[in-house]
């Protein structure tokens, strides 16, 4: 080591984007400054990686340290804000810090100076001697400016004009052609507060004030956007945008959005409004682009950034108002790698940057209904403009009155309505909340029910998997072929219906129909998942059976009548490993409405039921999400689940099904104790084996002031498994799967 290399005796916190539990520590080297937020490289084991100057501390070390190896001074520093940002995110959802700093380095490249980009354009010189080659060259470029270019890479020149790269190098040397250099990562246009507005009604002025005022007084405080579709509430949040870009002159703004499909839709309305292309960021993206962006971000230059919930990550420095747009959609919620709701991190990310929230949907989320009934967060109401559906034409079919035939489940009023359908050629969704064949075991020679053997449930019939399930503890057998109460043979029998069994209906009443069952036994996998939904999209399934894993937001432009087969099981719901199913129900029913505007016959619901007195029913049949909101409030409270309990999901997997199941139990019996903390489980995953791994599952329920995400930490940190054994903790899990 030479002198020049000798430390400082100060100490570098390094950050490293990896699944470490807390910073490394590495000695400054003499001739290097570092402050918190830097970007640096450092040796890791043989390798050397990128990570975060976390903190500065003074020395000197108590052992000795390895050397931070560079400063990467072409990288922006990440804001003090985003930093704080990692360590709050990380502590709530359980995760080591470095998977969080990950999520915030996505773009590997852009911690790199932007690169220079060449172009050609035409020259002010001369062409000098003109050869055939050369003339093919000048052709190209004029059919390049006839489509209105003015710049044009050698390399694309030289392909066009079918000649070879050294004829177009010796026309820039002859001063026909001109090389300019670029940068490849221009800013974007700067957005215009005063474009083109829209003429708003006195309701929507009345709102947009509102949210004017919330974005002026920099006092925390997140609020609801509330007006159902066509209510115009991205008009309205745009001028909380505009107050942003008048009164604070460097204020940055993140809009989320719960598709991408929905993104570039949105950003040209962005662009008429505000005559400037807003940056975007999602998945879907080049590497070069998401450079673009995340360094136009980072260097506050990009005012208005679109995109999904993985831009919360990114390094805005002056975030100053974050809009979530259908804040009820459970694409918010990411559920594998580092589990989080989107939602709710918006919240935590504008608390801490003293940041303006609008949370915006037509079918707002229990919890932010509960916020705002709480008076944590404010709401402004957009009343539905007049003529305009909230609710599909709803209507009930009695069970009492009009009961399907024996061994049945679809009323005749429902049979008839799918009948039209499929004569139209439009699609049907039949909405069951019950995966499997049979919910219900008995035998016909004894009446015993067969029960999972540790729990009071009754046990599931599969016939995809032929075996019978628990689905609460997850509890697996073979259908036995003896009764086991009283030995009598072949007198098992399946009673009432799951959506392998509805299917079996589907198909033999509607033979010409396509049937196919959606739900988390058929598809298991994203592919699977991803595979029905495309060809519901276009029009390869005549009646889509499904779960509530059918209800997730998924926009099916032919789907134009919602059958709830069992409405009384959907709502009475919340039991712990369904806890949204009433929720989904009325959203799905009000997604189906917000399509029947286009289409041009109008969406409609038949929901049977047993009870059609019972008040959940009579506000699904009215369309009073209001009176229906409070009254799945009143169940949540009662069984102190979500909003008014805390849950977290645990799930743990491991290659074989005996390690699976041993790691289950020990993680279990590492419990600490604690007051107001109950455990179910562990059970068996619904999706059990899941990529070769076999999965069990436990759930985790506590009092509202719990600090939940501290005992989960606490919990996994003294229970000690096998490396190969992966441990994932989901605070708040909307996936039970
Ligand atoms: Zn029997």
């Amino acid at each position: 080591m030479s002198l020049f290399d000798e430390p400082t005796g100060k100490i570098a916190s390094v950050l490293l984007p990896k699944p470490l539990p807390e910073p490394f520590d590495y000695a400054i080297p003499a001739d290097m400054q570092l402050a918190p937020g830097m970007f640096v490289r450092v040796p890791l084991g043989p390798r050397s990686v990128t990570g975060v100057v976390w903190a500065v501390k003074p020395g000197p070390p108590k052992r000795p340290l390895k050397a931070v190896e560079a400063l990467i001074a072409t990288a922006p520093s990440m804001p003090g804000v985003l930093r704080d940002f990692v360590d709050r995110v990380a502590r709530y959802v359980v995760s080591p810090p470095g998977n969080v700093l990950a999520m915030c380095m996505r773009s590997r490249e852009a911690l790199l100076p932007s690169p220079v980009e060449k172009f050609i354009t035409r020259g002010q010189g001369e062409t000098g001697r003109m050869t055939p080659a050369r003339l093919k060259v000048m052709d190209a470029l004029t059919g390049i400016e006839g489509q209105g270019a003015h710049l044009v890479t050698a390399a694309d020149l030289a392909r066009l004009a079918d000649v070879s790269a050294g004829v177009v190098k010796g026309l820039v040397d002859a001063g026909g052609l001109r090389q300019v250099e670029l940068d490849a990562d221009p800013p974007f246009d700067a957005p215009n507060p005063e474009g083109e507005g829209f003429e708003l009604t006195a309701d929507q002025l009345a709102a947009a004030q509102t949210l004017r005022d919330s974005v002026k007084a920099r006092d925390f405080r997140p609020v609801l956007l509330d007006g159902i579709t066509g209510s115009g509430k991205t008009e309205v949040y745009f001028e909380a945008i505009a107050e942003v870009l008048r009164g604070q002159p460097e204020g940055q703004i993140l809009v989320l959005l719960p598709e991408i499909a929905l993104t570039q839709a949105v950003r040209e309305r962005f662009a008429r409004r505000f005559g400037a292309m807003p940056a975007e960021w999602h998945s879907n993206m080049s590497a070069k682009e998401r450079r673009r962006t995340w360094r136009e971000v980072a260097f506050g230059r990009a005012r208005i950034v679109v995109g999904a919930r993985s831009a919360l990550f990114l390094p805005f420095p002056r975030l100053r108002l974050i809009v979530v747009d259908e804040e009820h959609d459970g694409s918010y919620k990411q559920d594998e790698g580092v589990c989080y709701q989107g939602r709710d991190l918006a919240v935590m990310r504008a608390q801490l940057g003293k940041a303006a929230v609008v949370l915006a949907s037509a079918t707002p989320s229990l919890e932010t209904v509960a916020n705002a009934h709480a008076g944590r967060y404010g709401r402004v109401v957009l009343k539905a403009r007049p003529g305009v559906a909230v609710l599909p034409d709803i209507s009930i079919a009695n069970m009492r009155e009009t009961p399907p035939d024996k061994d049945s489940w679809l009323s005749p009023p429902l049979v008839k309505a799918l009948e039209e359908n499929i004569a139209s050629g439009e699609q049907s969704l039949l909405y069951l909340n019950r995966r499997g064949y049979a919910p219900l075991v008995i035998c016909k020679s004894c009446g015993e029910r067969l029960k999972a053997p540790d729990t009071e449930s009754w046990l599931t019939e599969h016939r995809y998997s032929n075996m019978l399930v628990c689905h609460l503890t997850g509890y697996m057998m073979k259908k036995p072929e003896h009764c086991p109460h009283c030995g009598a043979k072949d007198a098992l029998t399946g009673v009432g219906p799951g959506v392998e069994r509805l299917a079996e209906e589907a198909r033999a009443r509607f033979s010409t129909a396509r049937v196919e069952v959606f739900s988390s036994d058929t598809a298991g996998s994203p592919e699977a998942l991803a595979d029905i939904v495309a060809r519901m999209e276009q029009g390869e399934i005549d009646i889509l059976i499904g779960t509530q894993i059918a209800a997730k937001g998924h926009n099916f432009p032919r789907l134009t009548l919602v059958g709830a087969v069992d409405a009384d099981a959907g709502l009475k719901g919340a039991q712990g490993s369904d806890l949204r199913a009433g929720e989904r129900t009325f959203q799905l029913l009000s997604q189906v409405s917000g399509r029947a505007g286009r289409a041009d016959r109008p969406g409609r619901a038949i929901i049977q039921t047993w009870a059609p007195d019972s008040p959940a029913i009579h506000a699904l049949a009215a369309g009073d999400r209001d009176a229906f909101m409070e009254l799945e409030m009143g169940n949540r409270e009662m069984m102190g689940l979500p909003p008014y309990g805390r849950l977290a999901a645990v799930v743990i997997a491991a290659e074989h099904s005996m390690a699976a199941d041993e790691a289950a139990n020990s993680f279990v019996a590492g419990a600490p104790n604690a007051e107001g903390v109950e455990i179910w489980g562990p059970a068996p995953a619904p999706i059990a084996v899941l990529r070769g791994r076999h999965r069990r599952r436990l759930l985790v329920r506590t009092e509202r002031g719990v600090d939940l995400s501290g005992y989960m930490a606490v919990w996994r940190k003294r229970v000690k498994l096998s490396a190969s054994v992966r441990v994932t903790i989901d605070i708040e899990p909307y996936s039970f799967m």
